[in-house]
């Protein structure tokens, strides 16, 4: 079992301690999309020592009298959206908490450039987005169907969009690695059928929620999914650093196309910061943003690639573990969540699995991120067999 190493002069024993409790648990961790292991990050500590406050807008023309890092999150924004094919003079974005934060900004910006749009949302789509549209009173929402793999279906889609007919505006969500079963959407097929029933770019915003996916499929040997600004309609997209990287605290980055942000009003001048601030946030965490972007750039193309190929061998034998058991054990292509029966509650609480309930039935799913081995998984998988004949 991993140990966190920590010097004890530089801390308390309270944290220690706590240290201690977390790093015999996270082993069992399987159930949540987080990569647990962000030892690595234990570097960084001197900024501890700094109130770092990132107020404003990375790109609001403020020079940022305080202590900031305003510098390493617009690197950020530059190398993220290198990775999600943004091209450099149509970049906009900034650090969030998290993709909720996000996920809300790209409903808050179909908002602001459409009227009175209809959101339209998968049935497996995250939460956050049903919370952002009651944030920004959008008073239409159509939850279209997903297929038995997760992705939103065509034929829902056109069905419900043929109803409300092409002349309505849309804001359109789509999602590149869903929570519960880490599925793609097909995004080019959907815009396919949106083009059919005859909606007009001009009446549209398409917001991607790459939460998960955004920093899986930048590292698929041979880029087989192009869920990102490659695609023309794609306007905004969040990605999480929590998910994959292994960082100490929450974060997400939230992208939009430059062009679509400046054609709005411009948000006011505002003196104490001296930007024009385009965030929803006000303070701001600075220190994240730093570390996000030096974990990226240390690990590189190549590390995130090798560590994105162990994730996905790790599902792949854990799936088959299963099978051998004649468990009904599946996964989703290019996918590092293998799904599987509800187990017993006790199994349940002891790996941080959520229970899934769909109709009459119940699933479960495991995440096979770097904190996780494969002897873990063995044992797992071994443990849930027993469950399943208990
Ligand atoms: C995790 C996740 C979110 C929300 O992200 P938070 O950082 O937890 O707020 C949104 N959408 C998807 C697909 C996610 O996996």
């Amino acid at each position: 079992m991993n140990r966190v190493s920590v010097s004890p002069p530089l801390a308390f024993d309270v944290a220690l301690e706590l240290a201690e409790v977390f790093a015999s648990k996270r082993s069992r961790c399987l159930g949540v999309q987080l990569n647990q292991d962000a030892e690595e990050c234990l570097r960084y500590w001197p900024l501890l020592a700094h109130t770092i406050n990132n107020l404003g807008d990375p790109f609001g023309g403020g020079r940022g009298g305080h202590l900031t890092t305003f510098d390493a999150e617009r690197e950020l924004v530059q190398l993220v959206g290198d990775l999600l094919h943004l091209a450099p003079a149509d970049r906009w974005g900034y650090f969030n908490p998290g993709s909720t934060y996000s996920n809300l900004h790209g409903v808050h910006l179909g908002m602001r450039r459409l009227r009175d749009p209809i959101l339209v949302i998968a049935d497996d789509a995250h939460y956050s987005l049903t919370k952002a549209a009651l944030i920004t009173r959008c008073r239409h929402v159509i939850v279209v169907r997903t297929n038995p793999k997760g992705q939103m279906d065509f034929a829902d889609l056109r069905a419900k969009l043929v109803a409300h007919g092409p002349d309505n505006e849309y804001l359109f969500v789509f999602c590149s690695g869903s929570v519960a079963k880490c599925a793609y959407d097909d995004v080019a097929a959907l815009l396919a059928t949106i083009r059919e029933v005859g909606v007009a770019v001009s009446k549209m915003h398409v917001h991607l929620d790459a939460a998960l996916g955004g920093l899986i499929t930048p590292f698929l040997r041979g880029e087989p999914l192009a869920l990102d600004f490659s695609i023309p309609e794609i306007d905004s997209l969040s990605v999480s650093f929590h998910k994959r990287l292994g960082i100490p605290l929450p974060g997400s980055l939230f992208l939009a196309r430059k062009r679509v942000v400046d054609n709005l009003p411009r948000s006011p001048f505002v003196d104490y910061v001296s930007c024009h601030d385009n965030t929803i946030g006000g303070s701001r965490d600075g220190l994240s943003p730093f570390i996000t972007l030096h974990q990226l750039k240390r690990l590189g193309r190549d590390g995130m690639r090798q560590r994105t190929d162990d994730c996905l061998a790790k599902a792949t034998a854990l799936v088959e573990a299963l099978r051998a058991e004649r468990i009904d054990a599946w996964k989703n292509d290019h996918a590092p969540c293998v799904m599987l029966p509800a187990p017993s509650p006790e199994l349940a609480a002891k790996y941080h699995l959520p229970i899934f309930r769909r109709g009459d039935s119940a699933f479960t799913h495991v995440f096979t991120f770097e904190h996780t081995s494969t002897e873990g998984l063995m044992q797992f998988a071994a443990e849930f067999a027993a469950d399943c004949r208990s």
